[in-house]
């Protein structure tokens, strides 16, 4: 049999999934040369998973310290005290920023912050101490305990945790996350971009994640295109990440983050369009039907209909309310003219909840204690439309 009739046939199975790691690797090993077809594969999944419905999360994003231990070569968002821009989110501030996205409609509080800045910054820690926390858990722990309390679902990623600081947010937090990125040890290496980087060891965030699995946390992972990484690494860390989904069941959603310079960053070359869609395409065709693939729309905001195309069914966190801190100068797609692309593709675009409505339903998997707000949020969910402007209605058509 030809090489492409044997492709074909891989192909034809992928579509119908799950597949083999050998099927896996033989359609990344082809994925360029058959980038139409690997979409139309990947499309077909997603419409037996997912329907003609694309989600998002109403959100805020609270960078409760930029401060980190860390020093990845693409980062635009980290500080150490003393540079410009470094911020600590005091209690107030807080207070004052889930008010306005209480009332801007957001459902998700996303508290994403740099690594473990105790550990190195003794100015963070007497900052800490005042407030009356002796760790950035702590903190964060209180910072929870208010966004519930003003009706916002919280989902944390502050990097590398222990199992014992994953039990302590998991009562707090909807979900949880942490980007794999990639499972590549290459990358840490001298002149690489996670040199610098100690919390980027792979075997390090596979232990988190598998902490979390054995806590039965929700869990959000993903991987970061166009840090050095290879092809072949970028499979393998696919593969990685359905592993751990295979063994402990708990991961809700996979990202497929592009890099994007910033005024900080140091690498040069972003990932091209065609190898986004290639990424998502096989992350769709090699995790499992209940996982959900995500590309943040603000990243490529003019390839939107090409994400939708690969077959994604989420965009992630979308703020009406708060920058993406990550990403900076990368602003939030306006909803209106997102629903409207989504609408001339065939789809719906609907907003969700940070924990997936199959976790949301099972309670192993959220603490009794979160029902309330879970609740509440749903109520709310269900009341929040996305209608398309005259004006996005107008300027979407062909
Ligand atoms: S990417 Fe994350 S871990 Fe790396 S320097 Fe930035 S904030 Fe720190």
């Amino acid at each position: 049999m030809s090489s492409d009739a044997e492709f074909r046939q891989t192909l034809y199975r992928a579509a119908a999934g799950p597949i083999s790691e050998h099927d896996a690797r033989r359609l990344a090993e082809h994925a360029d040369r058959h980038h139409a077809a690997l979409c139309e594969a990947a499309r077909a999944r997603r419409q037996r998973a997912f329907g003609s419905t694309l989600t998002f999360s109403p959100k805020v994003f609270l960078p409760l310290t930029n401060l980190c231990r860390n020093f990845c070569d693409y980062c635009s968002f980290r500080r150490s005290p003393g540079d410009s821009g470094e911020w600590t989110m005091l209690p107030q501030e807080l207070d004052a920023w889930l008010q306005r996205a209480r009332e801007g409609g957001a459902i998700e509080a996303l508290f994403c912050l740099g690594d473990r800045p105790e550990s190195v910054f003794p100015s963070y820690r007497a900052l800490l101490s005042q407030l009356g926390h002796d760790s950035t858990v702590d903190y964060l722990v209180a910072a929870c305990e208010r966004a519930i309390a003003h009706g916002l679902l919280p989902h944390t990623n502050a990097g590398v945790l222990t199992r014992a600081e994953l039990s302590r947010l998991r009562p707090v937090n909807a979900s949880m996350g942490l980007m794999l990125e990639n499972i590549s040890p290459r990358l840490c290496e001298r002149g690489m971009p996670h040199h610098r980087a100690r919390d980027k060891r792979p075997a390090l965030r596979v232990r988190m994640i598998q902490a979390a699995g054995e806590l039965q946390i929700p869990f959000t992972t993903g991987i970061l295109l166009g840090i050095g990484e290879t092809a072949s690494e970028r499979l393998d860390s696919l593969l990685a990440i359905r592993a751990l989904h295979l063994h402990y069941g708990h991961i809700q959603e996979l990202i497929v983050q592009s890099y994007r310079s910033g005024p900080l960053s140091t690498l040069t070359q972003e990932p091209g369009e065609r190898e986004l869609s290639c990424a998502i395409a096989l992350a769709r065709l090699i995790l499992p039907d209940e996982v959900s693939v995500q590309a943040p729309p603000n990243l490529t905001p003019r390839a939107t209909r090409t994400l939708i195309a690969a077959g994604i069914d989420d965009f992630g966190g979308i703020s009406a309310v708060s920058p993406d801190y990550i990403n900076p100068g990368h602003g939030w797609p306006n909803l209106a003219r997102l629903a409207e692309q989504c609408a001339a593709d065939g789809f719906s675009l609907v907003p969700r909840l940070p924990v997936s409505a199959r976790f949301a339903c099972d309670a192993r998997f959220v603490d009794p204690g979160l029902r309330p707000a879970l609740e509440a949020a749903e109520a709310r969910r269900s009341a929040f439309g996305v209608k398309p402007s005259a004006q996005a209605l107008s300027e979407a058509r062909p």
